[in-house]
């Protein structure tokens, strides 16, 4: 069985008198940042010279260095940098600076695990790894509550890489949901076959094909959207709280039996998800990737610029906006608001 790790197995003051730093103020560093400090521990935000992350992160109250600055006063460093860039930040800013027997930290093993960054063998390494999106991160624990993580420890020189990893853990507030013990193995080729097979490449196509299918048969947009794509996360938030028995449990009997016959999803679904699932594995995924990126990124530019003007990404924005709750402001996140 899994080893789950819960409130009481973390120890804050493992982190008392200890400075944590945080790269990066954007998706998971704002979170990481904010329910640190609310949990009394004594963070430092490090970011690069020009960035508009910085007034965001003063905003808050936070204390705000250059990443170099940041990685030389810090005895724990959580690198939340886009993956694609922490190779390098982490070999001009970083390693260079950091003192001796500093922690490093991640939320996702990919760089580790791939072999872009390889920290010499006197510094601990370790994962906390949220299962959610940063925004909800930091929601989470503002309410109380705390978005499950997975924790692994890679380099151990001291013994007290468990011992950091679950303090931090507890004060990112995964511990209230329950940290499970696993190696940036497996975290990194889990979590991105997630993302790429279910969470994201998965759920993304389905809704927009679906829209596609209806729209295309003669149907209104706005229907089509309502139906495949706003009701996903009413279902969801059900599947969530009581998985598939309960998100089931509250649809009609003619949607139960609909589920059951359907063919969308079969046997062939399962063998591409093998397929990606191989990709991932032997490491060509992330070549890609990586390549792309040291390239300038050609490839995942044309992509986003494609995907961000499918049709139902014009109409939902129409619909979100009139929802009396939206009071007419437009409900969809923007990269350059404050957190
Ligand atoms: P973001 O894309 O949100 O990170 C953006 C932040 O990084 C900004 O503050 C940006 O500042 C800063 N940044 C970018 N380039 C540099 C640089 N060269 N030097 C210093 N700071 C830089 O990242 P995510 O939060 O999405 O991802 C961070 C890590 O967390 C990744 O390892 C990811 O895999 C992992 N993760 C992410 C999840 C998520 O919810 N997004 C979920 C679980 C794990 P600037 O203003 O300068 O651009
Ligand atoms: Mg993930
Ligand atoms: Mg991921």
């Amino acid at each position: 069985a899994a080893q789950i790790w819960y409130e009481d197995d973390g120890d804050l003051a493992t982190l008392q008198g200890k400075k944590v730093a945080i790269i990066g103020y954007g998706s998971q560093g704002h979170a990481h940042a904010l329910n640190l400090r609310d949990s009394g521990v004594d963070v430092v935000v490090g970011l690069r010279p020009g960035s508009k992350s910085v007034e965001f992160a003063k905003e808050q109250g936070l204390e705000v260095k250059s990443v170099a600055d940041a990685a030389k006063e810090a005895d724990v460093i959580m690198i939340l940098a886009p993956d694609q860039y922490q190779a390098q930040i982490f070999k001009n800013d970083i390693e260079p600076n950091m003192k001796e027997g500093a922690a490093l930290a991640f939320a996702h093993g990919f760089n580790i695990h791939y072999g872009y960054i390889k920290p010499s063998a006197d510094h601990p390494v370790f994962m906390v790894a949220p299962k959610g999106p940063g925004h909800i991160v930091r929601r989470e624990y503002a309410a109380g509550r705390g978005v499950p993580v997975v924790v692994a420890v890679e380099q151990d020189p001291r013994g007290d890489g468990w011992a950091i990893a679950l303090a931090y853990a507890k004060a990112l507030g995964g511990l209230r949901a329950g940290a499970i013990k696993t190696t940036f193995k497996e975290e990194t080729e889990t979590d991105l076959f997630g993302e790429q097979d279910v969470l994201m490449g998965g759920v993304n196509h389905l809704v927009e094909t679906g829209f596609e299918v209806l729209v295309e048969a003669g149907y209104q947009p706005e229907i089509a959207y309502f139906e495949v794509c706003h009701e996903l996360k009413l279902l969801v938030d059900l599947m969530n709280e009581g998985g598939l028995n309960k998100a089931r449990w509250s649809c009609s009997d003619t949607a139960q039996y609909g589920d059951f016959i359907s063919k969308v999803v079969d046997d062939s679904t399962k063998d591409r998800m093998r397929y990606q699932l191989g990709r991932i594995q032997d490491g060509s995924f992330a070549k890609e990737f990586m390549d792309d990126q040291a390239a300038g990124a050609p490839k995942f530019k044309e992509l986003q610029e494609e995907y961000s003007h499918v049709q139902i990404e014009e109409v939902g924005p129409k619909l979100r906006a009139m929802f009396s709750w939206n009071k007419g402001q437009a409900a969809d996140a923007d990269e350059n608001q404050s957190f």
